[in-house]
């Protein structure tokens, strides 16, 4: 494998990696990012409904028990009348009035359901009107969704030409290389630190990192066409003619 397939092997992947990125910083595709992004939020504020609506029916349920605490109370005190008009002695009336105090209890928590309800209910008509926004919202989603979609497609298409030609080249290249400088040029690509050859220069120094390189090194430089690991920065270094 000549250090000449490796470079134009490296030239493709560059060009290649340059409409990755033109891709990915794209308008078009930032758009369809910042869609998905609200699709996200539209989701998180369901959840927080749910969990509010879990609230609602607790709410609810400690009012009807207070109502039916207090239908029970106005029947004791409906029996301890009735039971005073048949007996119509004294003792009735401090009965009669322990089911009065009773009954005054029930219509204090009664008063209390009221404010309770009313809080409820506002807050259930502000849930129904966000929902109602959100529900037009997630509509507009799929609408806005596709056209951000039609758009970045336009796009991707324009590139896809030289896209595939670039990709045929670098499969065709690839083949040559040896499979432990593929890997170690895959780790440089992904840590976006291309190009991952890089010559020598000023007889001693790594063009990639700038670095003064070590005499051991220079030792496997001998010729042009060869090539090795810069201590410093990792990336092949070679000897150019
Ligand atoms: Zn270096």
């Amino acid at each position: 494998m000549s250090i000449e397939t490796i470079l134009q092997f490296q030239t493709a992947d560059i060009k290649l990696f340059k409409l990755e990125n033109e891709l990915k910083n794209s308008e078009e595709f930032k758009k369809i990012a910042l869609i998905q992004k609200n699709l996200h939020e539209y989701a998180e504020t369901l959840k927080k409904f749910e969990g509010e609506a879990a609230e609602i029916l607790a709410s609810y349920d400690r009012i009807s028990d207070s109502v039916i605490q207090a239908e029970k109370s106005v029947k004791e005190l409906i029996g301890a009348v009735d039971e005073m008009n048949a007996e119509t002695e004294e003792g009735s009336l401090g009965e009669y009035e322990f089911y009065l105090k009773k009954l005054e209890k029930a219509n204090e928590v009664l008063g209390n359901n009221e404010k309770e309800i009313a809080k409820t209910k506002k807050r259930i008509e502000e849930i129904v009107l966000t929902s109602t926004k959100l529900l037009r919202s997630i509509f507009d989603y799929t609408e806005r969704k596709k056209n951000a979609t039609v758009e970045f497609d336009k796009l991707r298409n324009e590139k896809k030409g030289d896209a595939d030609n670039l990709m045929k080249e670098i499969a065709r290249l690839k083949g040559d290389l040896p499979q432990g400088v593929l890997e170690a040029y895959t780790v440089i690509r992904n840590e976006k630190r291309l190009p991952a050859f890089v010559k020598l220069v000023n007889k001693n120094q790594c063009q990639g990192c700038g670095m003064d390189v070590p005499s051991e090194t220079l030792t496997k430089l001998k010729t042009a066409g060869d090539f090795t690991e810069c201590p410093n920065c990792k990336r092949f270094l070679y000897h150019a003619e």
